[in-house]
């Protein structure tokens, strides 16, 4: 579960981290209201789940109150990455001398938690860690002994932050006790930011809870926001039907969750890019074909969908009635291509075919089908 900056602060400030003084506001007038009352420079920072909010637009530095409320204006009610920013933070500016990056995640690999530091911050750490592996210091946390002192100092040292070592363990053993205490899969501060006057303070903060253990942690549970999520998948889990997003345009319907990423995997082995996972599990009823169908045509990128059946319990040629039924009643007009084996299969390729839908011999054949045909329709839909 991700929660927003503002959120992920005001838990730091539970557990002694500094970050800046703030406000957050839905109105640019109370955000020159803030700038006013501190009298000093702001930012003003979009509250949206999407990284990178700096270099999209999403982050706009203010000199006076004025600014303020201009910038505020600009950033509200603005899409950032296709999420519309309904709410900025507003903070006392940092005067700024240098930003680290510092993040605790865990490490499958090594079965352990581990902290990140760097003093490449305040820019994507991916792509640290893609060109320049050797500038990112890693500390492995050994769960039994916990965070040593001298680990840290050592760690502070490599990263030239000795002169403030004694404020770094102090973020750094505040930051472990967080990550442990909620469940974090990672607690992240990108910039860490030394000041100008020497301090260090936490100028952004990102924290991702653990799903699994949000029944330990019904506090933390309120500051889910459906809202924002993706509106398809908001459908979707009103309906209870496992559905993500992806970038694609080529939706994807399959029973089984393994059938149905393996089906992702068919597509993009054939050059496809999905645009969905959706899963309409055993025994899916004409009904749920349908809205599962509706959902994934709530997607205005698509160009065609990949029907992936295994018989099972499922019959294939009740799941071929409940599909055509529902195609026809959607008025689908993109390529269908369908792949179907099991139990009925025969049966169900036949009522297919009888309205003319394209049924894969296998699923390479249909995965390659659906690829060249959502192709093309995307093609005619261009030129029209
Ligand atoms: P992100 O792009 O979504 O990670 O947003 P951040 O909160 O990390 O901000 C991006 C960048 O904006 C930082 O790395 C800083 O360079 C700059 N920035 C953010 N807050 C301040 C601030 O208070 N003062 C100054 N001078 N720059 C800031
Ligand atoms: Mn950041």
């Amino acid at each position: 579960m991700k929660i927003h900056e503002y959120q992920a602060k005001d838990i730091f400030k539970h557990y002694g981290i500094p970050v800046p003084v703030s406000c957050v506001v839905k109105d640019a007038h109370r955000a020159r209201d803030f700038a006013e009352k501190t009298g000093k420079k702001v930012v003003v920072k979009a509250q949206v789940h999407v990284g990178g909010r700096g270099k999209a637009g999403g982050i706009k530095l203010a000199d006076n109150p004025d600014e303020a409320f201009r910038s505020a204006g600009e950033i509200l009610g603005k899409r950032l990455k296709g999420l519309i920013v309904d709410k900025v933070l507003v903070e006392e500016a940092i005067n700024i001398k240098k930003e680290y990056y510092l993040g605790i995640t865990m490490d499958r690999k090594s079965r352990k938690n581990v902290v990140m530091l760097s003093t490449e911050g305040g820019v994507d750490i991916e792509e640290v860690a893609a060109r320049t592996p050797e500038k990112i210091e890693k500390l492995y946390i050994d769960p039994a002994f916990g965070l040593k002192d001298f680990e840290i100092k050592k760690l502070s040292v490599k990263a030239n932050l000795s002169k403030s070592a004694r404020e770094f363990s102090h973020f750094l053993k505040s930051l472990y006790r967080l990550y442990l205490e909620n469940d974090a899969t990672l607690a992240e501060i990108n910039p860490l930011i030394l000041t100008g006057e020497g301090k260090l303070m936490a100028g952004d903060a990102k924290i991702l809870l653990d799903d699994n253990a949000m029944f330990r942690h019904k506090d933390l549970e309120t500051l889910q926001e459906i809202a924002e999520d993706d509106p398809i998948e908001q459908e979707a889990r009103k309906s209870n039907i496992p559905y993500v997003r992806l970038d694609g345009d080529i939706g994807i319907m399959g029973n089984g969750a393994g059938l149905v990423m393996t089906t992702l995997d068919m597509v993009k082995r054939e050059g496809g890019n999905p645009a969905n996972f959706l899963d309409i599990g055993g025994g899916g009823s004409s009904e749920k074909t349908k809205k599962s169908l509706e959902i994934i045509t709530m997607d205005k990128n698509l160009n065609g969908i990949f029907i992936n059946i295994f018989g099972g319990i499922t019959r294939c040629d009740e799941a071929a009635k409940g599909i055509i039924e529902a195609i026809k009643s959607l008025h689908i007009s993109m390529p269908v291509v369908i792949r179907l084996a099991g139990t009925r299969e025969e049966e169900g390729r036949r009522l297919f075919e009888a309205e003319g839908f394209e049924v894969g011999r296998d699923m390479n054949e249909a995965a390659k089908k659906v690829v060249e045909f959502a192709a093309a329709y995307k093609g005619r839909r261009e030129k029209n």
